[in-house]
């Protein structure tokens, strides 16, 4: 089942986002879940919290900016506690403000819950409404927080009960980390939209996390992805598992495999960076190019440069050096910083570069905002052709499901044909990867994937959301 959207998009509370929740009593949760998130950074570099649970009461720590600008040594310290979750933050601009940064904690009478929430709700407005008509105004502008208040009111004994009953009333992408005083619950969606795993400390200690990058990072062993509606709860008890109602289909976002997630993680069963090298490889195969030198545009593309220069027989080159201590480039929420952090963050080579044909492989086009500024630095860096080659098809759609691309009106494959682009960016070609080529290169059957923002086939219905998110603008 999918569904399109035919009129122009709003610019909604999309989030994307990095969790992770630690059990491990005897430990400094805190330290673990700092180092866990710090190997999310790259899902979301606006805000980081971190809430403890010491068996009575919750601690938080939430601030804007960085992991590592976010938490001191004293802050750390007083993390007490034998659980812990985690949460990165990246949103757009307008909701970015320290309100919504995450860990946030709602009170019940069952006591506090902190939560953590990577992805998006595409029912916000009907949640937004059932809350007011409980009588409570939520203090930020997140469905995140929505989502907390309605577990926090819904009836039940204790909060499995609970998000029995509230989670099937959401609809949307929500990959989940919460934290009572006594236990860390963890749920991924019915449709497993955003990736979620299980690994274990060497102590026997509990980790979840949206990838499994962060499980490395701290010496936990992966156990396994999180199923699509699996909901877990970790207590002294151990791990209890159980299944929110599914309706047996899958939507796992080819996204996370383009560009979202790290390349070391494993994602829907695969190592996202093989996933990144048969993309480069499909590419060249489905879009030729003559030139001396394969080159990437770092960091993202690295693996299906390599893919594109081994299936071509071109040589891989490093044309682009990117200063590894800025963020990524959306992370600046103008429009104009955008443009100038590009020459901020690479610079090209021209001892490679000089009077050569080169082919450069970048994940996506989103804007068109990056790609006509490398075209140029690598022109003025003396290359005689610029042949770019993009590891994903044209993006046409915006995302209601957690990750941040831009409003349809900014999507310059929704505006232009692919000449069109070839012409703006001012490359000598370009090409871009096929859905065929792409669902070919995952390796998982097209009818388990969400490829809306190549379509515009939805899993789930947004029109009514998106209505109602035009007649709030
Ligand atoms: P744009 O300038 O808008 O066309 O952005 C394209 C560049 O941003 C590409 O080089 C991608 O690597 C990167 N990118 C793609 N999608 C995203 C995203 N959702 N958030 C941040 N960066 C992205």
């Amino acid at each position: 089942m999918s569904h399109s959207l035919a009129l122009s998009a709003p610019t909604g509370l999309r989030e994307y986002c990095g969790v992770i929740g630690v059990y491990a009593p005897g430990e400094d949760v805190a330290r673990l879940t700092y180092f866990g998130l710090y190997a999310l950074q790259h899902r979301g570099q606006e805000s980081a919290g971190i809430a403890t649970a010491d068996g009575e009461r919750l601690h938080v720590h939430t601030r804007m900016g960085l992991v590592a600008q976010v938490f001191t040594e004293p802050d750390l310290s007083r993390l007490v506690g034998h659980a812990a979750i985690g949460h990165t933050r990246y949103s757009t601009t307008g909701s970015s403000r320290v309100e919504n940064a995450q860990p946030l904690v709602v009170d019940s009478d069952l006591g506090p819950l902190a939560l953590g929430h990577n992805g998006n709700l595409v029912n916000a407005s009907a949640l937004r409404e059932e809350v007011a008509e409980l009588g409570v105004t939520p203090s930020g502008t997140t469905d995140s927080e929505l989502l907390g208040l309605i577990c926090a009111r819904t009836p039940g004994a204790d909060w499995l009960a609970r998000l029995r009953t509230a989670l099937p009333r959401l609809q949307g992408a929500f990959c989940l980390v919460l934290l009572a005083p006594d236990r860390l619950l963890a749920v991924r969606d019915p449709l497993g939209i955003r990736p979620l795993c299980l690994g274990r400390l060497p102590s026997g200690g509990w980790v979840v996390a949206s990838e499994s990058c962060a499980l490395d990072t701290i010496g936990a062993t992966f156990i396994r992805e999180v199923d699509p509606g699996e909901l877990l709860q970790i207590d002294a008890d151990g791990v209890h598992s159980e299944r929110l109602p599914t309706e047996g289909r899958r939507a796992a976002c080819s996204f996370e495999h383009i560009y979202f997630a790290r390349p070391d993680s494993i994602v829907d069963g695969r190592l996202v960076y093989a996933v990144r090298e048969r993309m480069g490889q499909v590419l060249a195969r489905e879009a030729p190019a003559e030139g001396d030198m394969v080159i990437a545009v770092p960091d993202a593309s690295i693996p299906a440069a390599i893919g594109y220069a081994t299936e071509s027989g071109i040589p891989f080159r490093e044309g682009l050096v990117k200063n590894r201590y800025i963020g990524r480039t959306f992370i600046q929420p103008q429009q104009g910083q955008r443009t100038g952090d590009v020459a901020l963050k690479l610079n090209p080579l021209p001892e490679v570069l000089a009077g050569k044909r080169v082919v450069v492989v970048d994940d996506s086009i989103v804007r068109g905002t990056t790609t006509p500024r490398v075209v140029a630095q690598l022109r003025r860096a003396g290359a005689r052709e610029v042949h770019m080659r993009i590891s994903s098809p044209p993006m046409r759609w915006p995302c209601y499901l957690g990750v941040d691309t831009a409003p349809i009106e900014q999507l310059i494959a929704a505006r232009m044909s692919v000449p069109e682009i070839c012409a703006h960016i001012d490359a000598d070609s370009l090409g871009y990867l096929s859905e065929a080529g792409l669902v070919e290169a995952i390796g998982l059957p097209a009818s388990t994937l969400c490829n809306a923002c190549f379509h515009g086939r939805y899993p789930m219905p947004v029109q009514a959301e998106q209505d109602k998110l035009a007649l709030e603008r």
